[in-house]
């Protein structure tokens, strides 16, 4: 007798985000801010108090009503997630069938190709223009001449720290027949969310997360806000107690947090602008060897000649951050660790 792995998961590694221990952290997009001992004391309460011998709400109510009110959706239209992560998984298993076509964008967050292939639905790619801009009328044709039945993509995008504007996403949605699956893990730090129109289409789905913004990575969680259909079946298919108490309990803290919140989210925005004002005046200088996009995230996607040469000396000088063949993904950090990101990158482009 022989168990033999199925072609679909043979050839899979484990994720391995990276391994080495560096002293600048740049290449997670996670927050560089830490949770002030006010709020932290507030945790500690509410997670002492936990009924650890009983399962969790699995509709996870008062967290849902927290994030209804910091966001002002109706806590009906949320279902909140262990990471966004697990959602896109749960969308990708249950919103397709095998074999239906699912449309993604590229560049974009790697992982929407990969739950495809497990829920074993086909994969197409619409191939962003040259900018890392989307023609979003060539991106309408695409899904309708595959006929997909979801459409996920990141806005703004991971990696390319782009955004498109609503007018361009209503006219997405509206003209398409596929699911469209908005992921908008970093639109905290930009100002073109669909969510308040969340319930005017049939086929829009929302995600958002903890882990950039809120700085929240480790609790893991995240949501999805739909219409009422779509969010009744998100929450049908989903695992009942997907998301533990001790996150649901240190979400709801948080997320009352509104000034604070937005305190980080602005803290975050000027780090970003300060770093990108500073590569810009390096760009200047090197503009034959690199160009740094605009960017409405907390992180900047440089383009660059030699960019593995150039990483790893990012890496020998302590400096992790993301490599993406001809690009860098870097997560703005603290004023001392952007230094020590220029320092070292201005060292290595010298090379
Ligand atoms: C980081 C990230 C996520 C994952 O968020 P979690 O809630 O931590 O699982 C999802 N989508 C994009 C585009 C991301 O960059």
């Amino acid at each position: 007798m022989a168990y033999r792995l199925n072609e679909k998961i043979r050839d899979l590694k484990p994720y391995d985000p990276i391994s080495g221990d560096f002293s600048v952290r740049l290449d997670a997009n996670e927050s560089f801010l830490p949770v002030p001992q006010k709020i932290l004391q507030k945790i500690a309460e509410a997670v002492i108090l936990a009924s650890y011998n009983r399962y969790p709400d699995p509709l996870a109510k008062e967290l849902c009503q927290s994030l209804g009110e910091y966001y002002h959706v109706s806590p009906d239209l949320v279902t909140a997630g262990n990471g966004s992560d697990e959602l896109i998984s749960i969308i990708c298993s249950a919103f397709l069938m095998k074999g239906d076509t699912m449309l993604t964008l590229s560049p974009d967050f790697s992982m929407y190709r990969f739950y495809a292939s497990i829920a074993e639905a086909k994969s197409k790619q619409y191939f962003k223009k040259p900018d890392m801009t989307i023609d979003i009328d060539q991106l309408i044709a695409a899904a309708n001449a595959s006929q997909a039945k979801m459409i996920l993509f990141s806005n703004p995008c991971n990696p390319t720290s782009l955004g498109l504007k609503r007018e361009e996403v209503r006219r997405l949605i509206t003209s398409v027949d596929a699911l469209v699956v908005l992921d908008e893990a970093y639109m905290d730090f930009w100002e073109e969310s669909m969510l308040d129109e969340v319930e005017n289409y049939d086929n829009l789905m929302i995600l958002r997360t903890c882990s950039k913004a809120f700085g929240m990575a480790g609790i893991r969680l995240g949501f999805a806000v739909a219409n009422r259909t779509l969010t009744n079946a998100l929450k049908a298919v989903k695992s009942p107690y997907n998301v533990n108490t001790l996150t649901q309990r240190t979400g709801s803290v948080i997320l009352k947090e509104g000034q604070w919140l937005r305190s980080c989210i602005e803290e975050i925005k000027s780090s970003r602008d300060m770093l990108s004002e500073k590569m810009s005046v390096l760009e200047n200088n090197y503009s034959q060897r690199m160009h740094v996009y605009p960017s409405v995230t907390n992180f900047l996607f440089v383009k660059i000649a030699q960019a593995e040469e150039v990483y790893r000396e990012l890496l020998k000088s302590g400096v992790a951050v993301r490599y993406l063949g001809d690009f860098l993904r870097i997560t703005t950090g603290t004023k001392e660790e952007n230094e020590k990101f220029m320092q070292a990158f201005e060292k290595a482009i010298r090379l």
